[in-house]
């Protein structure tokens, strides 16, 4: 990281080559104020990438005072739906961000979008072409052959200007006629070379026009004649699009538009152990590899925000990475890293246990029930502290228990002593064990003098978590690790399903948390101490609480799967 941060401000601002390409275009007066739009298309849910572009622009937009449109860009009416408008909006406003009146939708600009063609066929600058996909295919050329020129290029403009009318009016079946842009089929660019504007598509309905149109504009002619319309300054965008800029520009050149939006590209945010084309994830839902858009192992931001991400923590993610125009592939620890640092410092503590064992305190009187006061955070008083119940019987978790350990085991053994969090050193007198040799239950005893601390020469190292077992909460917990086992899916041509994870979710379904936990609310976070940051999943109900693990304490991938801490 090259510039200062202050880890305690989620909203540094880094310079990037965008903010001085900006700051230049300021200092020379080429604007007034600051436009930027995000512009996506509603045919998916949004993920971590989008989060980039979207802290890209609306962060901008924040830091000169200027603008930030939210512009639905839903010009290809046949994935286009209005659950994914909402999802959308939902989820931009969730990552702190308010569009406001500034709500577009591009299918808002038909009309003018249509007429705008009308001017480029008078300019005789466009022209309607009966060529077919494929023929237009073959007579664009290629990197190293120019391309040929379409016979209907020289269509005179009253025969476009009725025949584009007529295309308008439904005369024309699909995939007969187009509407392209007369540029130069000899231009190195390949974009440049006689694009096409407008196709046409029947019998299909579009989230907001409906059936009025059988005629659509494609994203190259539609995208820059937005911006434009918006009085977008900027029209910040992913490199993919670098190679059309040039065909941008001709667009704004050529119409009638109030401005020319300048376009800048920038790398896409690539994330390791994950997949970002929404052809991609929605092959995952659709094929029931992950329980929807919001399914926790999702890099979407639904899926996020369901696994416990908080929006502060994508934020600061997607300014640590910063802007570029390198391409990349982003640690994934970079971004548990972000939601570790974050959760550290927010969230209360709580004592579960995930794989419950039972424990008995022989020496503990049966009636008894001790309420002690344990902070809710170790390093923050402000955060107060709670009340847990200690009785005779106790849950501890089965991993913190070994009858022979191995070696540098520091937590319970057969015949030894540990603490108990917050509470007493017990020593583990008896292992009781079912017919197959399994241990079901611990039979121990406490030392009263080591409530809370250890007397004076007396020294034990482990630590283990328990709960109460009489007032304790049974509860599911799903414990969630990457959706894919390697870095790229995919990579090298592979199907990138055949890389899925197929222990991404394993669901631990009797687990016992400290009774205060029943109160909580979809949402509510925690840290479990020693097992990691939680989250109440909006499956849980105070019957049945339902928890997901957003991240484990310590970066525990590359041990092996599953790993876990040691009893420190
Ligand atoms: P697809 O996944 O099908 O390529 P898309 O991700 O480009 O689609 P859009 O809805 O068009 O989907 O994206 C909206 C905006 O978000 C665009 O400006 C796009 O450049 C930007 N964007 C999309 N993916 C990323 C990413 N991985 N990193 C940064 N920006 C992104
Ligand atoms: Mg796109």
């Amino acid at each position: 990281m090259s510039e200062k941060e202050d880890p305690k401000k989620t909203n540094f601002i880094r310079p990037n080559f965008i903010r001085r390409i900006i700051d230049e275009d300021l200092a020379h007066g080429r604007h007034a104020r600051i436009a930027t739009r995000f512009p996506p298309e509603p045919n998916g849910y949004l993920h971590i990438g989008h989060a980039k572009s979207i802290v890209l622009n609306f962060g901008v937009a924040e830091d000169y005072q200027g603008t930030c449109n939210l512009r639905f860009d839903d010009t290809n009416p046949h994935k286009e739906n209005r659950e994914y408008v909402e999802a959308i909006k939902e989820d931009v406003h969730w990552l702190g961000y308010a569009w406001g009146e500034r709500l577009y939708f591009a299918s808002d600009y038909f009309e003018q979008l249509y007429g705008f063609a009308v001017e480029l066929i008078e300019k005789g600058r466009a022209y309607v072409c009966a060529l077919d996909a494929e023929q237009i295919r073959e007579y664009r050329g290629t990197l190293t052959e120019p391309g040929q020129e379409s016979p209907y290029r020289e269509r005179p403009v009253a025969e476009n200007l009725d025949l584009f009318a007529h295309m308008r009016a439904g005369a024309f079946p699909d995939g007969t006629l187009t509407l392209r842009a007369k540029i130069d089929m000899a231009s190195p660019n390949l974009n440049l070379r006689d694009p096409v504007l407008y196709r046409i598509r029947h019998g299909v309905i579009h989230h907001r026009t409906g059936d009025e149109w059988c005629l659509y504009p494609t994203y190259d002619y539609t995208h820059p004649i937005s911006d434009a319309l918006e009085g977008i300054t900027h029209s910040l965008c992913t490199l993919e699009f670098e190679d059309h800029r040039s065909l941008y520009d001709w667009v704004v050149a050529n119409v009638s538009v109030p401005c020319r939006p300048r376009q800048i590209e920038f790398s896409r945010l690539n994330l390791e152990y994950a997949v970002m084309s929404k052809r991609r994830l929605t092959q995952l839902v659709d094929e029931g590899f992950v329980a929807g858009w919001d399914d926790p192992r999702m890099p979407s931001i639904a899926g996020l925000r369901r696994r416990g991400y908080t929006p502060e923590a994508i934020r600061t993610f997607c300014e640590r990475i910063g802007v570029t125009k390198a391409d990349n592939l982003v640690e994934m620890a970079m971004l548990e890293n972000t939601i570790r640092e974050d959760l550290d410092r927010k969230v209360p503590r709580a004592m579960a246990v995930l794989r419950p064992l039972r424990l008995v305190l022989e020496s503990y009187p049966e009636d008894r029930t001790e309420l002690l006061t344990v902070p809710n955070h170790p390093k923050d008083t402000t955060k107060g502290t709670r009340p847990i119940p200690f009785t005779r019987e106790l849950y501890i978790d089965r991993d913190d228990f070994m009858e022979e350990p191995v070696r540098g085991f520091k937590r319970l053994v057969a015949g030894g002593e540990v603490r108990l969090r917050n509470a007493y050193v017990v020593r583990c007198v008896r292992v009781v064990k079912d017919r197959t040799g399994a241990v079901v239950e611990l039979r121990c005893t406490h030392d009263p003098a080591t409530l809370g601390k250890n007397p004076e020469g007396r020294k034990v190292k482990g630590v283990i978590h328990w709960v109460s077992a009489r007032q304790a909460i049974a509860a599911e917990v799903r414990l969630y690790d990457r959706l894919f086992t390697v870095p790229e899916p995919g990579a090298g041509g592979r199907d990138f399903r055949a890389d899925l994870n197929p222990a991404s979710l394993h669901t631990l379904t009797l687990c016992f948390l400290e009774p205060g936990l029943a109160a909580a609310a979809p949402g509510d976070r925690f840290q479990f101490e020693r097992e990691g940051y939680f989250v109440a999943d909006k499956d849980s109900h105070p019957a049945r609480p339902v928890f997901n693990r957003t991240v484990t304490l310590r970066d525990t991938w590359g041990q092996k799967m599953g790993g876990r801490k040691t009893g420190d």
